[in-house]
């Protein structure tokens, strides 16, 4: 099944997998460190996100929806890449925002909106209802019948499409690393590991101890069955979700300055950061090869 339209978007796949090179931090611990540049496979529909919406799109047109609808916070990257994806792809597309309308809009919803997204606002305790059938009953009626993706546009195809990512790298690394938010991106690496390969997710947010409740149920809902090979690291949020402090803004001034590469900081760098704390802990054996997903970019 191909999304309409795929053909017409140039997609880099499978995305580039480089080592890094000149870094002592790896050298002193016989660590190799690769990254998985998932930020390059579209400049409009950036790593991760792409992975997760690529099977549903291909589902709502063969469905035959017109319309995606999607739910997300004024920040969401998820509202971003679903109204992007809904301007290649051939979909009208319905972002539900949580909480009240602000002007002028900010530059993620801004964007939103010139990609053709249509913008709804529910109160706060309404957007808690999102997923009852109450609620998703009078949006489906009102915008006639659209595919719901969830917030964070993590369900079953999602994993699904996030399972893909293990065969691009191959089976001569030893631990795949990523970022989590939701948790659907490390649910389907997980789940696409061959034997003796490691997941290591990097919560972004504070308190995210349910996450790992959350990945069981992804991988239940898309596989049938939980894979044991993965594990969640909760110490580095800086903050939570969303915030920086001056360990985090250094840690990716350092890290541009050895590797000519800017880190996304709500995501990337945390877990960038999260990596090279563990390989300083010991935790990784000499020759050890890790892969870091650069799920999108600064
Ligand atoms: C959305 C996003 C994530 C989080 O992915 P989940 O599947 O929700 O855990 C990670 N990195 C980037 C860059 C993102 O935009």
């Amino acid at each position: 099944m191909e999304a309409p339209g795929r053909g017409q978007v140039a997609l880099s796949l499978p995305s580039p997998l480089v080592e890094l090179q000149g870094d002592d931090r790896l050298h002193r611990h016989g660590v190799r460190l690769l990254l998985k540049r998932d930020d390059l496979i579209h400049p409009e529909l950036p790593g991760n996100k792409w992975r997760k919406l690529s099977r549903n799109l291909s589902t709502a047109a063969a469905q035959g929806h017109r319309t995606l609808l999607t739910f997300g916070g004024a920040y969401s990257n998820h509202i971003r890449a679903t109204a992007a994806a809904g301007r290649l792809f051939g979909f009208s597309t319905v972002g539900v925002i949580r909480g009240e309308e602000r002007l002028p809009l900010n530059p993620s919803l801004r964007y939103a909106v010139q990609q053709g997204m249509q913008l709804v606002y529910l109160d706060r305790s309404t957007y808690r209802a999102k997923h009852t059938p109450a609620v998703q009953d009078v949006l489906r009626r009102t915008w006639d019948e659209p595919y719901v993706l969830p917030e964070g546009g993590s369900n079953a195809l999602a994993v699904l499409g996030c399972a893909e990512l293990p065969a691009e790298i191959g089976s001569d690394v030893d631990v795949v690393c990523c970022p989590v938010g939701t948790g659907g991106t490390l649910a389907g690496i997980a789940g696409g590991l061959g034997a003796g390969q490691q997941a290591i997710g990097f919560a972004v947010l504070k308190g995210a101890g349910f996450l790992c409740e959350e990945v069981r149920h992804l991988q239940g809902s898309a596989f049938g069955a939980v894979t044991e090979n993965w594990d969640i690291e909760l110490g580095f949020h800086f903050g939570g979700y969303a915030r920086q402090n001056p360990l985090l803004a250094e840690f990716v001034a350092d890290f541009e300055a050895r590797h000519g590469l800017r880190l996304d900081w709500v995501y990337v760098a945390k877990m960038m950061a999260g990596i090279f704390s563990l390989i300083e802990q010991g935790r990784f054996a000499a020759g050890t090869r890790v892969v870091a997903v650069v799920t999108g970019g600064a």
